[in-house]
This record gives structure tokens, sequence and C-alpha cells, in this order.
């Protein structure tokens, strides 16, 4: 590959692959940001046997995958991880790096960053190219209450992290073509001082939480992590899907994939329910997508409340069972009709 083509970088973070798109997500808002800068789009992938990446990204858009594949990056390794990319850009000098704002993505970027001493923009929620041909890194800021506009017009590459769910990906399309470059792991590569104990992937879920259709989604509203199962029993009874405010989060009553808001995912169902939210804004800055809300608080005046097509008064996990308990009879009620 020319070190003198210009080219946007997508580092390939598939760990959870199937149920974490933001690598696919990254390769199509690569592609649309690509013809302002005559830039090729480049999926830059560590690991060990990688093939099955290698092609699907192709087939979202990778104009170029670079790849380095040696059985001693198989687990995710920050410190090896950082190296490697940081020997790349210095070697290929690329215009853009974007990696998924996921966990690892969170702790890789800045460290990459730091290393070719220039900028990151954290947790993007649009990217633009300007006149003069620089990343404009649109991210909130201030916790959320304003919009941030950043360039980096000194320091090449440009960074930023997006958060998964902000972009929409390419359909997967088998008659793209691109090339596959592989290249040699460096021979000093450190060892990792951090020892990996185990290694779990999480389950699947039934759908993407951004692409459900039904959100049942639930805050500290909601009392407590046993009174939260009946968030779980509603969105299954509904064949939808659960989030959760940040609070919830942190509490460990959800894992963190099911995070809705500036930290989190975006999404855009026919139906939210809202069990128990106050509606901070950077929760509500995820909602926009959603076509209709429903709305469960003790307080009317909750943000929550004012944002929702219906808005009940009332005490979220008593609506949350009522709700439940409805389903459950007319289910039977069609299983006896039925018979
Ligand atoms: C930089 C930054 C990023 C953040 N990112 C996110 C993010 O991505 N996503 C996110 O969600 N938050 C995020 N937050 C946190 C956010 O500001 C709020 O603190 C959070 O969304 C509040 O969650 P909540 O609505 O569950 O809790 P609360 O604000 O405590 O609201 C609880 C609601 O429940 C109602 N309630 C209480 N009891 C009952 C009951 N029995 N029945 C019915 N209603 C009841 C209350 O009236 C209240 O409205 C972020 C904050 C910062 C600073």
């Amino acid at each position: 590959m020319s070190q003198t083509n210009r080219s946007i970088w997508v580092f390939a973070d598939y760990r959870n692959y199937f149920q974490n798109r933001v690598t696919l997500q990254l390769l199509a808002k690569a592609n649309d940001l690509a013809p302002a800068l005559k830039a090729e789009v480049c999926a830059v992938v560590f690991g060990y046997e990688v093939d099955e990446y290698v092609a699907e990204y192709i087939a979202h858009g990778a104009h170029r995958v670079l790849v380095v594949e040696d059985a001693s990056l198989k687990q995710y390794s920050v410190e090896k991880y950082t190296i490697l990319m940081q020997n790349l850009a210095g070697e290929y000098r690329p215009e853009i790096i974007l990696i998924g704002a996921t966990s690892f993505g969170r702790e890789f970027a800045p460290r990459v960053a730091k290393r070719l001493g220039t900028g990151l923009t954290a947790d993007c929620i649009g990217l633009e190219i300007t006149e003069d041909g620089n990343l404009l890194q649109i991210a909130p800021s201030f916790g959320g209450n304003l919009i941030a506009e950043i360039i980096t017009p000194q320091h090449r590459p440009q960074m930023a992290t997006v958060r998964p769910g902000t972009f929409q990906e390419i359909p997967h399309d088998n008659s793209l073509r691109g090339d596959v470059v592989r290249l040699p792991i460096p021979p000093k590569l450190p060892k990792d001082r951090l020892q990996l104990v185990a290694y779990e992937r999480q389950p699947a879920r039934e759908q993407r939480l951004e692409e459900a259709s039904v959100v049942v989604c639930g805050g500290r509203g909601m009392g407590s992590k046993a009174k939260f199962k009946k968030v779980f029993e509603l969105a299954q009874l509904l064949s939808g899907e659960v989030g959760a405010t940040r609070p919830i989060v942190y509490a460990g009553w959800v894992n963190e994939d099911a995070l809705i808001g500036q930290a989190g995912k975006n999404i855009k169902p026919q139906i939210l329910f809202s069990f128990g939210i106050s509606g901070a804004i950077q929760h509500t800055a995820a909602l926009a997508g959603a076509d209709f809300i429903i709305a469960v608080n003790k307080n009317p005046n909750a943000t929550m409340m004012k944002m929702a097509d219906v808005a009940v008064v009332a005490d979220a996990g008593q609506v949350c069972a009522a709700l439940i308990k409805g389903l459950k009879e007319r289910i039977q009620t069609k299983a006896d009709y039925a018979d």
C-alpha cells in the first residue's frame, strides 16, 4: 500500500461482533466522508484467524483491510494494540482514525492519540468534512448541555470515537471488492503487563436494541433490582428489548449494553415504554427516533412525562405489573380460544 494515499481508518472492534455493529457503522460513515478528501476507507484488523471479519468489512464498504495476524494477538490487549496502531499510523499516515466508543475503544483510543501526539474527540454523535478539509467532530460536552464542534487543524491523524448506534451501516454486499494487506507483527512487541484470567462472550440479545421496534426502558423509579425484573418480563411479553438509564447500569441491575443515552445507545422504536425515568438530557438525547412514548412516573412534571405521547402518573412498578398481568391474561384467552 502506498504511504501517500489519503486514507480514513476504522479500527476493527469485533469482540461482540454480532451484537455490536459499531465497526460496520463507522465504515459506512467513513464512506460518506471519503469523497470530500479523495480518500480510501481502510479497516485495521489486529487478531488471529480473522478472515471472517476481513470479508465482512469489505462487504460493508472497506476499500482496503490492513491485517496484523498472530496467535499472540488473539485476545484484546490494550498495550499491544496501542503500539501496533502507533507503528502503522506512523508509517502510513492516515488522515483520520475512527474508533467505536466501546469499553475497549474508550481505553484504546486515548492511548493511541497520546502516542501519536494528536487530538481525540470522544463520543462523537456526528462527523463531517469542513470546506478546508478538516474533520468536524460533533460531540456533546458540559454534561450534554452543549453540542461542541471540534476540529484538529494542526495535527494528523484526526481521531474520534463514536458511540454504537450513531450511524447506519451499509447493507452487506458480496459484490463489493477490497484489497487485503497483510502486515508482519513487529518482532519486539512488549509483553502484556496485564494477565487475562478469563474471557466470556456476552449472550446475544434477541435483536439489537438500536433496531428494536419495542423498547421497555426502566429508571431509578423502578426502585430495586428485584422490581426491575418486571421490565425484563414485560419486554419479553412484547417481543421487545430492555433499555435502562445510567444509574441502573451503574447499580448493576442491567448490563452496560442496555444503556440508552449520551454514553450508551441511540434507539428508534415504534413504541417506547419509560418507567420511572426523569428525562435528563443525557438520556433523552438518544430518544429522538422514538415514534410513540408511554411514560410512567409519580411526578407529572418530570421531563420524560412532558416528552411522552401518553403520560401516566402512577407507581412504575405497579403499572408494569398490571401490564404484565393483562398481557398474560390475553395470551391465555387466545390459547383457550384456539383450543
Ligand atoms: C457526562 C454524563 C453522561 C451521562 N450519560 C447518560 C446516559 O447515556 N444515559 C442516561 O440515562 N444517563 C446518563 N447520564 C445521567 C443522567 O444525567 C441522569 O442522572 C440519569 O439519566 C437519571 O436516571 P433516572 O431517570 O433513572 O433517575 P432519576 O433522575 O433519579 O429519576 C428517577 C425518576 O423516577 C421517578 N420515580 C421515583 N419513584 C417512582 C415510582 N415509584 N414510580 C414512578 N416513578 C418514580 C422520579 O419522579 C424521577 O423522575 C449522564 C450524566 C453525565 C454527567
